[in-house]
């Protein structure tokens, strides 16, 4: 078995030998590490495989070796609960997934759920009991990797995937989700035998333990959409690895969502026209090429003059793509997203006035004519510009968003602050306030509409300063309240470090609970590399168990107010 090399780094051995939470971490993440791992080609664990079976049977003897009740929902996600939740006496849940793309990293999606389990120990270990019931879920084929549809377990439970429409999903074998579930259980079968000649994962657990997580990891019948389900928590809190930099950036461990930018998808078309690339003079050509490389560049340009916005050219199709002849047919596909809704519109409609100008009527525009590249604009190639799709930002509960922040803030890991330093940062505040901002919202008054597109924008510093007040007093409160209180990490724990609110680009089964009027928030934990769905993905120990701590201090906090009668508002979507 090879081991990811960051468990092997000094420094993350030195944490795991003094660091409960740490060591757990550490621990949970080799009893997963041989499933579906490929060496350098990362980890490859799909929909319904040998390694989704020997998942499932791992996460059900964990959980009920805890105390937890576990369950198969409509949609084949597993659920583990701590107490016995209903609509009228929701609980918190918590969680992810732990499939991967083809080749992916360690952390996106176990990460989740790993962090979940640790941080359940750690509050456990320290005396607390949870007021309201506790889940722990860990989402079905979150990457869609085999059937093609992301979030696959959450869609369908929702609803947002009709049922008959996810049965009839193929894989690239034909295979269809249900001959895949029908299935299932010669899988299970088969981790049974591999578990008998011994089998890494599942070492550490008894005959008796093994065999009632068995029973509890098989697939559903068929699939079903179940909004009943998910009343039983009053708020879903999923944990994951950043899929990008800003944390880097801003040298924060830990930062709390508030949205999935909204994002859309548009197909240009230049029509130019065919001819020899020899005989063809320069200034007689009607080059779709051309006007294509000019469109990528003022596609990156307009991104970059852009806040928080990315814009890519991912993907082209050439007529008559021959060598010596001049394309004269030229698809290209447009992906653009932002942290607002306007910013995307923006881009896009100062790409097609651009577009519009290329057909000869704006010289001005194309850069052509100064470039001496002919004097006819883009020597009259047309270029029309299409939405395809378009997708909405997913805001996640305002409410639920405000107390993970509190949460978090207030309790923290000395070997973190440390950690931080490393990263050149005073702290996440100080970051902020040095205008280093790029991406990043401050919770606080301007943020009550959420959907507002105006909603971002104001002074930085001051917001800076007032979310400072704000958050002393607040973090005076929440102490005193807990000091007296078993279960109180805060004391071992505890920083001033404020956590940052940042959105992000990637979809998550949070985003689809949160479509579909669950409230649900995110934490995420930094990622060193910033690469994502590759084995480069890479959390270091202190982060990830920064990690454990913020959702220990979060699963903590939000279960008392839920059993104070708490019902964090979703801001979309009915249930
Ligand atoms: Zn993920």
């Amino acid at each position: 078995m090879e081991m990811p090399d960051f468990w092997d780094q000094e420094a993350d051995a030195s944490l795991a030998a003094r660091d409960e939470a740490a060591g757990r971490l550490a621990q949970l993440f080799r009893q997963l590490d041989s499933i579906g791992n490929h060496g350098a080609e990362g980890y490859s664990r799909f929909a319904w495989s040998d390694e989704e079976a020997a998942l499932r049977v791992w996460f059900a003897a964990q959980m009920q070796r805890r105390g937890f009740r576990v369950e198969v929902d409509a949609a084949g996600n597993q659920w583990a609960w701590f107490g016995e939740p209903s609509a009228e006496h929701p609980g918190v849940t918590v969680g992810s997934h732990m499939d991967s793309v083809p080749g992916g990293g360690a952390f996106d999606g176990p990460l989740g759920v790993l962090s979940a389990i640790a941080a359940f120990d750690v509050l456990r270990e320290n005396g607390w009991t949870p007021r309201c019931p506790i889940g722990i879920a860990s989402f079905h084929d979150e990457e869609g990797a085999r059937f093609a549809v992301a979030c696959f377990g959450s869609r369908v439970l929702t609803g947002i995937l009709p049922a008959d429409r996810a049965l009839a999903r193929t894989d690239a074998d034909g295979i269809s989700v249900r001959e895949a579930l029908d299935g299932f259980a010669a899988k299970l079968e088969h981790v049974r035998e591999m578990q008998q000649s011994g089998l890494d994962c599942l070492s550490d657990f008894s005959e008796a333990e093994i065999g009632a997580a068995f029973a509890d990891s098989h697939a559903p019948e068929g699939q079903a959409a179940d909004l009943e389900y998910l009343k039983r928590s009053a708020a879903h809190i999923e944990l994951h690895i950043e899929q990008g930099c800003m944390q880097s950036d801003l040298g924060a461990p830990v930062a709390v969502a508030d949205a999935i930018w909204p994002h859309g998808r548009w197909r240009v078309d230049f029509e130019g026209e065919p001819n020899h690339a020899g005989s063809t003079p320069l200034d007689r050509r009607h080059d779709a090429m051309l006007a294509f490389a000019r469109f990528v560049q003022r596609v990156r340009e307009e991104a970059a003059a852009a806040p928080d916005a990315r814009a890519t050219v991912g993907r082209v199709e050439v007529e008559p793509n021959g060598v010596n002849v001049i394309a004269a047919h030229v698809t290209c596909w447009l992906d653009c997203r932002a942290a607002k809704a306007q910013t995307v519109v923006d881009i896009v409609h100062r790409l097609g006035a651009w577009l519009a100008g290329s057909d000869g009527n704006g010289l001005e525009n194309s850069g052509l004519k100064g470039a001496g590249l002919g004097g006819n604009g883009l020597d009259g190639v047309t270029a029309t510009l299409t939405r395809e799709s378009w997708t909405e930002a997913t805001v996640f509960s305002p409410e639920l968003r405000d107390a993970l922040v509190q949460a978090v803030s207030a309790w923290g890991d000395d070997a973190t602050a440390d950690n931080a330093k490393s990263h050149g940062a005073e702290s996440g505040g100080a970051q902020l306030a040095a205008g280093q901002s790029d991406g990043v919202e401050l919770r606080g008054e301007q943020f009550d509409d959420a959907q507002s597109d105006t909603a971002h924008n104001g002074d930085a510093q001051s917001a800076v300063e007032q979310f400072r007040e704000k958050e002393s007093a607040n973090s005076q409160a929440v102490h005193s309240a807990k000091d007296s209180e078993p279960g109180n990490l805060a004391a071992a724990h505890r920083t001033t470090e404020l956590a940052p609110v940042i959105g992000t680009a990637a979809g998550h089964d949070a985003g689809i609970l949160a479509e579909s009027g669950c409230a649900a928030g995110m934490l995420f934990v930094r990622n060193e590399t910033g690469a994502s769905h590759t084995p480069r993905e890479y959390a270091t120990l202190a982060d990830a168990t920064q990690g454990v701590y913020a959702y220990a201090a979060a699963i903590h906090d939000c279960a008392d107010r839920v059993a104070a009668g708490w019902r964090p508002r979703s801001v979309q979507g009915e249930r």
